[in-house]
């Protein structure tokens, strides 16, 4: 059992600091081991674990605030807990999930050999490629195994590139008939699906061949073929080409990423896709249902709405979206209602029938229909499961949790020192950006360097129409958690740009810290927050605070030039909106 230690009772101290992590991932702790050490304005002082265990997970690193009760770590009991080498990595904060892991399996021990490479990644998506080529491009001997024809993973060639690829095209042809009220007409749109998939398929064929021509001058073997641990020090591969090949390595990066979630119930039919099947764009349907309304299957809703179909989204939870504040998400639900027929919130699918014509599926809830609903065409979108348990990592002493996540600590080690891992496999989010950056982290670990993963935020992008787009701390996470901000929002109805471009649905909202001014978090909702959304990264890496982002010039007329509005929103110093009061 996963047992959580928390701060003990620290005396007068409110919140104090963190400035060393004295543990790391898959070290076995006895009670009374020091955890970390705080600091206060007038004190610092080692806070001990209560209990004793391996530590599977890490919850703060250094510079995070705690206070009494706040989680440190996640321990599984010392019965379960054979592990023996410790992680040599200096930085200590896990970016792995706190879900319940295994003790760390034994593992075969062998030895590289004098012609092992450096390094092998398992795994050719963003976060593999890009963990291979900057070894590589950091002087190491890569090998980089995968086990389709084509490098660049899920992202790349079933992700986020075909989706933005046809979700720019159904842009453009919502935009196209929305200027019938500007003038300028076109006619009905007239659509070819062979055209639209050709050319989805040409933006991934471009990109795809990009990275072998990239491979191939960096001098990184790609091995094609699927890959499991032999031992810990190499790979067997059943290659693509028929036959089997041993791998030994130096060091590995596990970057075998993650795949969509089956609900069991549902049977099996063409009709019933999950993300891929929906990109292949067989047809458009006249009736689709969305089975989650996380980013994915809204993503894949706008695409086949704008083609044409009627929608209807069931959600377990009590919104669409989850995780960005319910404001921004209201903007995108009111421009996108014409789209739907049944929002189903608070509801469950519990049953689905194949019949002649169409799916049948039963729903069970506060939205659910009475009777079953007939589509012809569902899309799961209920969310992604690590492939941890899919490559024999306890033969490599590879500890793996419950779920199929590898727990690692920030340098993306994982339990066993020479072997790391990176991308959807270690944990949320499960987004392209993450992995990239995490796999650049272990390549320059595995070269030497002194590199952690220590983002401060992670941002997050509904690539809808309009998008909305998140970072760092949200309003609702500020209300919940009692945080005392202070927020600046620019309506784009007051953006000269927006209304220009038609769009001026959308908002700015800014999240600043009550106290020291610096912004914590940030939101927008309007055309091209995705790419908004990077200015707000950067300022809270940066500890920008109110003054530092409104006095910046921004270009005018500027959607960007929201972010600083938004700033100057918060500092009373707005002069494009009535006035206000000041600070
Ligand atoms: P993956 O991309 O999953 O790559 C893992 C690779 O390992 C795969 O190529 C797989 O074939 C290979 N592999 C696995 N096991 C083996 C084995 N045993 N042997 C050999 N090879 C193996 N993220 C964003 O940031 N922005 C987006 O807009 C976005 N849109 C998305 C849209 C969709 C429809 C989907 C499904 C995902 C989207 N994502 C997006 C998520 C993003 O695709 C993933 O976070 C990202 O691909 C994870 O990268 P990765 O390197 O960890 O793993």
């Amino acid at each position: 059992m996963s047992i959580e230690v928390k701060v003990p009772d620290i005396g007068d101290f409110d919140e104090v600091e963190v400035i060393e992590v004295l543990v790391n991932v898959g070290d076995t702790i006895k009670a009374d081991q020091s955890l970390i050490t705080v600091e206060s304005d007038k004190a610092s002082m080692e806070i001990p674990s209560d209990t004793a265990g391996v530590v599977t997970a890490l919850s703060v690193k250094v510079g995070d605030k705690v206070k009494q009760g706040s989680v440190i770590l996640q321990v599984e009991g010392a019965a379960a807990a054979p592990k023996t080498e410790a992680p040599k990595a200096e930085a200590s904060k896990a970016a792995a999930p706190a879900a319940a892991p295994i003790a760390a399996p034994a593992g075969a021990k062998s030895s590289a050999g004098d012609d092992a490479y450096d390094v092998v990644v398992l795994g050719a998506g963003p976060g593999g490629y890009s963990a291979a080529f900057r070894a590589a491009d950091l002087g190491l001997k890569v090998a980089l195994i995968e086990r389709y024809p084509t490098l660049g993973g899920v992202c790349l060639n079933v992700g986020c590139i075909p989706s933005k690829a046809l979700l720019h095209n159904a842009f453009v042809l919502e935009e196209a008939k929305h200027l019938a009220t500007n003038g300028i007409s076109f006619g009905e749109p007239q659509v070819d699906l062979d055209k639209l998939r050709a050319y989805k398929d040409g933006v991934v064929a471009k990109l795809t061949g990009g990275l072998s021509g990239m491979a191939k001058g960096r001098k990184v073997t790609v091995i094609t073929g699927t890959a499991q641990f032999k031992d810990d020090h190499h790979f067997v591969v059943e290659l693509a080409a028929g036959g089997t090949q041993e791998v030994a390595f130096k060091h590995a990066i596990i970057a075998a990423g993650s795949q969509s979630v089956k609900l069991p119930f549902l049977p099996d039919d063409e009709r019933i896709v999950d993300s891929t099947g929906a990109l292949a764009l067989k047809s458009v349907p006249q009736k689709m249902l969305i089975i989650g309304g996380g980013i994915i299957g809204l993503e894949m809703g706008t695409v086949y709405s704008a083609l044409g179909a009627r929608l209807d989204v069931v959600e377990m939870m009590d919104g669409l979206m989850q995780g960005a504040d319910r404001d921004l998400v209201k903007v995108w639900q009111k421009k996108n209602e014409h789209r739907f027929d049944n929002i189903m919130v608070k509801t469950k699918t519990v049953a689905a029938e194949a019949k002649a014509d169409g799916i049948y599926v039963s729903f069970e809830g506060e939205g659910a229909p009475k009777e079953p609903q007939r589509y012809d065409l569902v899309l799961q979108a209920v969310g992604r499961s690590p492939n941890g348990k899919k490559i024999a990592a306890d033969k490599a002493g590879v500890v793996v949790t419950e779920r199929g996540f590898i727990p690692v600590d920030t340098q993306m080690r994982t339990n066993v020192p020479h072997i790391f891992a990176i991308g959807d496999i270690v944990g949320q989010p499960m987004l392209a950006h993450k992995a990239v950056h995490e796999g650049h982290v272990a390549a320059e670990v595995i070269a030497g360097e002194k590199a952690e993963f220590d983002a401060r935020v992670i941002p997050g992008v509904a690539f809808t129409d309009p998008e909305v787009a998140w970072v760092g701390l949200t309003e609702d996470q500020a209300k919940a958690q009692g945080i005392a901000i202070e927020k600046g929002v620019f309506p784009w109805a007051a953006s000269g740009r927006a209304i220009a471009n038609g769009r001026d649905e959308g908002f700015t909202k800014l999240i600043f810290d009550g106290e020291t001014h610096r912004i914590l978090g940030g939101g927008i909702v309007g055309t091209h927050a995705g790419d908004l959304i990077s200015e707000v990264c950067l300022a809270i890496e940066m500890g920008a605070d109110i003054t530092d982002i409104g006095k910046t010039v921004h270009p005018h007329p500027t959607l960007g030039e929201s972010v600083g509005l938004a700033a100057e929103v918060a500092h009373g110093a707005c002069t494009d909106l009535p006035a206000q009061k000041k600070r």
